[in-house]
């Protein structure tokens, strides 16, 4: 199982998965500024040789973040952290990934430090998604309280003022991850969790997914483009997750992704059994 999850990082880091990939040729079909094409012909080369090579697609293997959905029926319930945590420390020499994390005090190197999300589910199966996160687009992620009175205007007013600020530092073409409701964790925790949907994928709910649509074409209209240098292609995707909220509150999370969109699962059954994909 720890060696599972290991080639579930290795996969996460070298392969960018094709509903990303298919996103941004289609972006780079539609560009017709030699800047933009040249910085999306880069981005295209860049994780080809990451797959063909086993390589990972960019320098900064990020903050290795894990969604872990436990059946509470699992066997493995006890040991799943244990089995993450020497996971990452192994792939961090193998693969190699970069050591990522620092001691906030002393800023000593401390090699990878996985950051786990849990959630009991029923079953005996335990399914982990695997989001390496780079630094430069996690600086850009961002919490507003708003008021309710503000509402969903409010919302897009939040994002387009923060995409616009950010400009070129998040890596563009983005992911955007959008958490609207609950309480200030629980909104950033879904707009994180937001980002395991498919390109393209829109939320079930009609209004949600017109609204997603709605910021997608805001925020391309910005033409901050690939890489911040001007384009038809700021952001590739918006995903919209809400929860019920406090009459007096308000919050939203917005958690940025690069181009460099990794992202594995894991599935393990009662019997140990363990399934891969992206
Ligand atoms: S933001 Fe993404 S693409 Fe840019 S350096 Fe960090 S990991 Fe790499």
């Amino acid at each position: 199982m720890e060696d599972a999850i290991i080639e579930a990082i290795r996969l996460a880091v070298t392969k960018i998965p094709d509903d990303v990939v298919k996103s941004l040729q289609k972006a780079y079909e539609k560009e017709n500024s030699p800047t933009a094409r040249f910085n999306l012909e880069n981005i295209l080369n860049a994780i080809e040789i990451g797959e063909k090579e086993q390589i990972p697609v960019c320098q900064d293997t990020g903050t290795v973040t894990f969604f872990v959905e436990a059946g509470v029926r699992s066997p493995y319930l006890g040991v799943i952290k244990e089995l993450i945590t020497s996971a990452l420390e192994k792939a961090t020499r193998e693969i190699p990934l970069r050591p990522n994390t620092v001691d906030v005090l002393t800023n000593k190197n401390i090699g990878n430090f996985p950051i786990i999300h849990w959630e009991l589910v029923g079953g005996d199966k335990i399914k982990i998604a695997v989001l390496p996160k780079g630094g430069g687009s996690e600086n850009c992620s961002a919490l507003a309280m708003l008021t309710p009175a503000e509402g969903f205007e409010g919302v897009k007013q939040f994002v387009i003022e923060r995409v616009k600020e950010c400009g070129g530092k998040p890596c563009p073409p983005i992911i955007l991850g959008i958490g609207i409701g609950g309480s200030s964790d629980l909104a950033l925790k879904l707009a994180k969790k937001a980002l395991l949907r498919p390109i393209g994928k829109r939320h079930q709910d009609e209004k949600i997914a017109r609204f997603e649509e709605e910021l997608l074409e805001e925020i391309n209209s910005l033409k901050i483009g690939p890489m911040g240098m001007g384009g038809k292609t700021t952001a590739l995707d918006v995903k919209v997750e809400v929860a019920p909220r406090h009459p007096a509150s308000f919050p939203v999370g917005i958690v940025f992704q690069c181009w460099a969109h990794r992202k594995a699962f894991l599935e393990i059954n009662k019997d140990g059994e363990v399934r891969i994909w992206q």
